[in-house]
Formats: C-alpha cells, sequence, structure tokens
C-alpha cells in the first residue's frame, strides 16, 4: 500500500531540520522528517560552539543578521517548553589595539540599528574588574547581556523528541536517494521507503546541494569551511564567566574563550576552507594557531588542559548568507548555507519557514493540544536529598556508569529509551564519556546497556553508525564479552 500522502517532508535532521519539524508539530500537519545518520545531530550541529549569539554581529541588510537576533530571543520560551541546557552568561568583545576600536563603534552601531537593548562599550578597568584573567593588554571592549550557551545536541534531541510527541514521523538512517514531481505530488526516496509530499524542506546542511541537484533545482555550491575546538578540563571552570570575542576578522568571529553549558572552558573555532565536507580533522597546526589567539585574550591558556578536540564544518554558499526561500521547483524550499549563526537563529528560520509554506498554500491549523516531553534526569545537579529519593525509588540511579561526569545508569537507559543508538548518542544525551577519561571507564559500561536495553549483540553496537563497531566478532562468529568494571 503506497504510503499516505505527507503535507511536509524535511530533509537532514539537525538543529535546522530539527527546529522546523518542531515548528510544523504545532499545526494539523503530516509531517516527515528524514535523517541520513543513525541519529538526529550527527551532523554539523553536535560540533560547534554551542553559543547563542547577541544578534549584534551580524548587519541588519543580510538575512542572517535578521534571523540572527530575532532567533536569540526565541530561545528562552524554547527552552521553556523543551528543557534543556541553556545560560545567558553574556559576552565581552575585546580591543586589544587602537586600530581595533572601530569594530567595536561598529559592535555598537549593529545594536542600535537592530534596538537591541544594553549593549554597552566597557573601559578596561570594567573589563579586568569582571573578568580577571583577561589580558591586561586589553584596551576596551563591548558588553552584552544577551548572549548565552547552550548545549546544541540535548537542543537538537529535545526538538525531535518533542516534535515526534507530536505526531511528526522521524526516520534516521534514511539518505534522500531520489526527489521526483509529478502531479503537485512530491516522491520522496530513501533506501529503505517512498514517500509522497506535497512540500520538501530542503536542510541538509552539507548535503544541500546535493539534494538540490537529485530535485533539479538550479545549482549552487556548498563550500566548507572547518571549524576546530579544544575542550579543557573542568577544573578551570569559572576561569572567564562571559564569552570572550576577539574583534572580528571579514569571515569570522575569531577564537572565542567559551565557558561552556556544562562547566567546561572551550577555545575555538578554526575557520578554514576546505574542499572534503566530511574533513572533521583536528591538526597540530589548528591547536596551535587556535592556543596562540586565544592567549591573546587569556593569558593563562595552555594545551596542556585540552582534554577533548573535535571539528565541524559550516556550510557556506557563494555571498556568504543565508539562503532561504521556494524555488523554481513547485513545492522545494531551500534552507541551505545555513553557516554561524545558524544555531542562533535555528527557531527564528524556523518561524520564517513556517512562514513560507503558508503563503505558497500550506494550511496551518493550530493543533489544539500540544504534548509536552518531560525533561530528562541530570542526576549530578539534583540535590542530595533528590539524588536519595530518585535512588530508593530506581535502583539504577544508585549504579555509576560514567565517575568523571557523575552519570548513572537510570540516565543512560532513559537515553535509550529516548532514541540513543550510539556511544555518542548516549554521550551526548547523559554526557557519559565527555569528562576527564573520555570515556575510558564508562565506554564499556554504556556499551553493555546499549546491548542489552536494544537487544542487540555487543558487536552490534557502534560509536556512530555503520564503520564504527568497537568490538568485533571471533572469525567463528560468535562474539567476545566485555570486560566492563561493575558499575555497582
Ligand atoms: C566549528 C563551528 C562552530 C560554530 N559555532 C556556532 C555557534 O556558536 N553559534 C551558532 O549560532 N552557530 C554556530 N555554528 C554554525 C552552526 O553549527 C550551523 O549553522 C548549524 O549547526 C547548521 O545546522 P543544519 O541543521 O543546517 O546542519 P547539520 O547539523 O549538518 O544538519 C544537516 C543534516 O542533514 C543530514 N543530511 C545530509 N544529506 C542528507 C540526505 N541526503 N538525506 C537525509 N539527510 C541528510 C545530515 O546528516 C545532517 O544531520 C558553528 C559551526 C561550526 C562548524
Amino acid at each position: 500500500m503506497p504510503n499516505p500522502l505527507q503535507d511536509v517532508v524535511v530533509i537532514g535532521a539537525g538543529i535546522i531540520g530539527a527546529a522546523i519539524a518542531y515548528e510544523l508539530s504545532r499545526y494539523e500537519l503530516s509531517i516527515t522528517l528524514l535523517e541520513r545518520e543513525v541519529e538526529a545531530g550527527f551532523g554539523t550541529s553536535k560540533a560547534n560552539s554551542g553559543i547563542i549569539h547577541g544578534g549584534h554581529h551580524t548587519d541588519t541588510e543580510t538575512l542572517k543578521g535578521r534571523l540572527e537576533w530575532w532567533g536569540n530571543q526565541l530561545w528562552d520560551p524554547l527552552c521553556e517548553e523543551l528543557g534543556f541546557g541553556f545560560a545567558r552568561v553574556g559576552e565581552l568583545t575585546i580591543a586589544l589595539t587602537e586600530s581595533d576600536l572601530g569594530s567595536l563603534d561598529h559592535l555598537i552601531d549593529n545594536a542600535e540599528e537592530k534596538d537591541i537593548a544594553d549593549v554597552e562599550m566597557w573601559s578596561r578597568e570594567q573589563i579586568c574588574a569582571a573578568e580577571p584573567q583577561v589580558t591586561r593588554g586589553v584596551i576596551a571592549g563591548v558588553f552584552s547581556p544577551h548572549t548565552a550557551v547552550v548545549n546544541p545536541y540535548e537542543a537538537v534531541f529535545g526538538l525531535v523528541e518533542a516534535a515526534v510527541a507530536n505526531a511528526v514521523q522521524f526516520h534516521p538512517n534514511s539518505p534522500v536517494t531520489g526527489l521526483d514531481y509529478s502531479g503537485d505530488t512530491w516522491t520522496v526516496t530513501t533506501p529503505t521507503a517512498t514517500l509522497r509530499s506535497r512540500f520538501v524542506i530542503n536542510s541538509a546542511g552539507l548535503g544541500a546541494a546535493a539534494i538540490a541537484k537529485i530535485a533539479g533545482v538550479d545549482g549552487f555550491e556548498i563550500r566548507g569551511r572547518k571549524g576546530e575546538e579544544y575542550l579543557l578540563d573542568k577544573r578551570l571552570r569559572h576561569l572567564v564567566r562571559h564569552v570572550i570575542y576577539p574583534c572580528p576578522t571579514p569571515v569570522s568571529k575569531g577564537t572565542l574563550v567559551i565557558p561552556t553549558y556544562d562547566g567546561t572552558i572551550m577555545v575555538g573555532p578554526t575557520a578554514e576552507a576546505v574542499d572534503d565536507l566530511n574533513d572533521t580533522t583536528t591538526t597540530t597546526s589548528g591547536e596551535s594557531k587556535v592556543f596562540a589567539e586565544a592567549r591573546r585574550l587569556v593569558p593563562s591558556l595552555s594545551e596542556r588542559d585540552i582534554i577533548a578536540q573535535f571539528a565541524g564544518t559550516r556550510a557556506t554558499i557563494e555571498g556568504d548568507d543565508f539562503m532561504i526561500g521556494p524555488t523554481e521547483a513547485p513545492g522545494f524550499i531551500n534552507v541551505a548555507g545555513i553557516q554561524s549563526p545558524g544555531l542562533t537563529a535555528a527557531p527564528a528560520i524556523a518561524r520564517y519557514v513556517a512562514d513560507i509554506l503558508h503563503r505558497n498554500g500550506l494550511e496551518m491549523t493550530d493543533r489544539s493540544h500540544l504534548n509536552r516531553i518531560e525533561r530528562p534526569v541530570h542526576f549530578a545537579s539534583l540535590t542530595t536529598d533528590a539524588q536519595r529519593d530518585l535512588a530508593a525509588h530506581d535502583r539504577r540511579y544508585r549504579r555509576i556508569v560514567c565517575r568523571c561526569e557523575f552519570v548513572t545508569e537510570g540516565e543512560v537507559c532513559d537515553a535509550i529509551a529516548r532514541g540513543a543508538t550510539t556511544i555518542d548518542g548516549l554521550k551526548f544525551r547523559t554526557r557519559a564519556g565527555m569528562g576527564r577519561c573520555q570515556g575510558g571507564f564508562c565506554a564499556t559500561n554504556c556499551l553493555e546497556l546499549l546491548s542489552s536495553e536494544l537487544g542487540i549483540k555487543l558487536s552490534d553496537v557502534t560509536k556512530r553508525g555503520p564503520g564504527s563497531w568497537l568490538v568485533l566478532d571471533r572469525p567463528d562468529g560468535t562474539t567476545p564479552g566485555v570486560s566492563a568494571q561493575d558499575p555497582s
């Protein structure tokens, strides 16, 4: 039997596709979200700085400049609805030379033009008092209270989960391979399904040009701009309280010092043009560059404190702006070139796309009731009494799976029930493996829990999908056990 006609198929479950699916789930629509990876958020959305930018870094003439500030304001209600980690820590952009001062004036002008209140020029003394670790060589800076930090992957998972709770069909492991239009309907093909839909949203990130090509839409090219990031030991918590920005360059906001939502300090990113869109390597030259630049802002930073490093690639297009809108193919909408500040702008992009759909004939009736999702337990941040209560009711909260981040078996099992199928999926949902030992202790525990909860062999558990197995079957086909530490 052919699949029923969908109103909208959204391609790509990064922060953009997830935000669009969630926004559309507020209406009486049939929606399918397709993702080629084994879990949502495994593209650029898991590998960024996690900053909700203040809105004053981009000019008003660009689409990204308009959507950045709008998006910034939408994160509070979104966080309230979905309950992921989000904190308005504020930012300081600092000038180190007289020639930097023009950039600071420009940021203040942008803020005034966009009507962003409370963005102020700060003196050297104000900056040194607020951030004692910032270089004494600072001359002046721009302060904004609006800049925030977020757990980007938690946000993607929350959006997808809430969308699914409100009737969106989510299919991971579903790379779109065919798109054909006839008789007012798109036929969308993946290796395992054929769907029919009135509208198709191309939010495939680095894959957006390939998707547009499959749909026969006039070509554009995605150019990769890689960014390397370095996470430092938690003992440096509170080294800085605000996100510290240098004065921006024409292609990037520069290397930042970021107090992440989880309490680590992160430095980065680089901005390097790459031909290979799948290049997520970190390099010694990238590390040297990041630390040389970051030390100009905060001199005490050291490479010796690195506990993890990663890279993500920004999907840029010619003109360096977002490309969002209908195309010459009826019902096919591009949401492409979503480089930085795509994370910040995501909730605004979702509303902007919903409006485009409406203007292009999609009837949108509010759903009478929106289902809310329950916020996952974060055991480490509960009070001792609350931890005791939980552990008394459910034994799984008595067993610590990840010692560095104090993650319990209960949280890991809950994450699996919510859709985690890989070691990385667990790590991004629960922080198991994100601490100082980087999974040295908990990887085997997580492996066994994934195997038992999903009812699959140990050798079928992967780090992040096919090709990343952790345990191999013996030549005779049997699966070895793992010598996991007893988590009790
Ligand atoms: C190093 C770095 C730091 C950054 N820091 C910030 C920041 O601090 N603040 C900020 O606002 N922005 C930041 N950004 C930008 C931000 O991360 C991106 O704008 C955002 O993640 C883009 O989301 P997306 O959903 O478009 O892309 P993605 O997250 O890549 O999602 C696209 C999805 O489409 C899927 N897909 C591709 N092809 C297909 C197919 N054929 N079929 C099905 N699915 C497909 C992919 O697997 C992927 O999951 C940063 C980017 C980088 C690289």
